[in-house]
């Protein structure tokens, strides 16, 4: 009589969050001391220049074509696995927001951050290479000011700045998590029936970024152009290899600096309130307002004037009610 097949226990996962996706990061040390640099792509899963740029200097160090001359390099070419299969923004929900481990992880990005956040504690510096939507040229966004505040406390602004203006772009903007703080606020203010939703929390503005300063690092995120731009890999190509010369992970020449910068300062955001608001004209990202320009009319008939000269920043026309319709910018003093 034939033995009984052996049975195989079903695998116990959470199909719906974990399955089938395992997290790479490819670790260079040197023998000598020096910055642990990591290098994060597709955070956002349809934002693949970040991916392509990083495979490129991963495989020129598996070849030799680069060598480690100091420190750490940890290349993620994938950082959200499943979003990225998906050629989504998203797994489950944003990994950008409210980046933190979690004790019990319910969705996607709740693994990807119980595996990501403690590497990236590993490290010193970040570079978080992503794309956008809309036309625009790349730009880099960078943290707070030296500050003993409780929002974002932050000790390395001058480093942070050195290494933006070294990355080959020609536009900086700081602000995020304070900007996206008081917006929060203001939506307390407003929705006291809802509280404990994830958009009344100051910490659901804390990325990759925020999480590294948090962490006693810096950080820069680099836009690198637009999702379909073919020049966008090499934008974030070029970046990497600056950021390896400028730590002295590599030994080429620190790249010159960029001293002329645009720099902006992202100040206040400003919800949808009805989904009908309506903006006054098809504004694009870094659009310049000028002082008394209509910038759009509530579905109350309620208009938004700009206050001083600046920019609009992050326009969405399509956005839902209660959500983020745009941000506007100031000049940066820091530039
Ligand atoms: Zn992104």
């Amino acid at each position: 009589m034939a033995k009984p097949a052996p049975t195989i226990p079903a695998l116990r996962f959470n199909r719906l969050s974990a399955e089938m996706h395992q997290f790479q990061s490819v670790t260079f040390t040197s023998p000598n001391p020096g910055k642990k640099l990591i290098v994060l792509g597709a955070v956002h899963g349809s934002e693949k220049c970040g991916t392509v740029a990083i495979r490129r200097a991963l495989a020129e160090f598996e070849t030799g074509a680069h060598s480690l001359a100091r420190g750490v390099v940890t290349f993620v070419p994938i950082t959200n696995p499943k979003a990225y299969a998906q050629n989504t923004r998203n797994g489950d929900r944003n990994l950008n927001r409210r980046l933190r481990p979690e004790a019990v992880p319910k969705e996607f990005e709740d693994h990807v951050a119980n595996w990501l956040c403690p590497l990236l504690k590993q490290h010193d510096v970040l570079l978080d290479l992503h794309s956008f939507q809309a036309e625009g040229q790349a730009f880099a966004t960078l943290g707070p000011e030296n500050n003993q505040d409780a929002l974002e406390p932050f000790r390395w602004a001058t480093e942070e700045m050195a290494l933006i203006q070294r990355l080959g772009v020609s536009r900086a903007v700081d602000g995020w998590l304070s900007t996206y703080a008081v917006g929060v606020e203001r939506r307390r203010e407003t929705r006291r029936s809802e509280v404990g939703s994830n958009d009344l929390d100051p910490q659901y503005g804390v990325g990759t970024t925020e999480y590294m300063r948090s962490q006693g690092g810096y950080a820069i995120t680099l836009e690198c152009g637009q999702h379909s731009d073919p020049a966008a890999p090499d934008v974030g190509y070029r970046a990497i290899l600056n950021t390896l010369a400028h730590l002295r992970l590599i030994d080429e020449p620190d790249p010159q600096p960029n001293t002329k910068m645009e720099g902006l300062r992202l100040h206040q955001v400003i919800d949808k309130v009805h989904v009908d608001d309506a903006f006054a004209r098809s504004w694009k990202s870094f659009d310049p307002l000028m002082k008394g320009e209509l910038i759009g009319t509530r579905n109350n008939g309620e208009q938004f004037f700009a206050q001083e000269n600046g920019w609009i920043v992050f326009p969405n026309a399509a956005a839902a009610a209660g959500t983020e319709w745009f941000y506007l910018a100031t000049a940066n003093p820091r530039f």
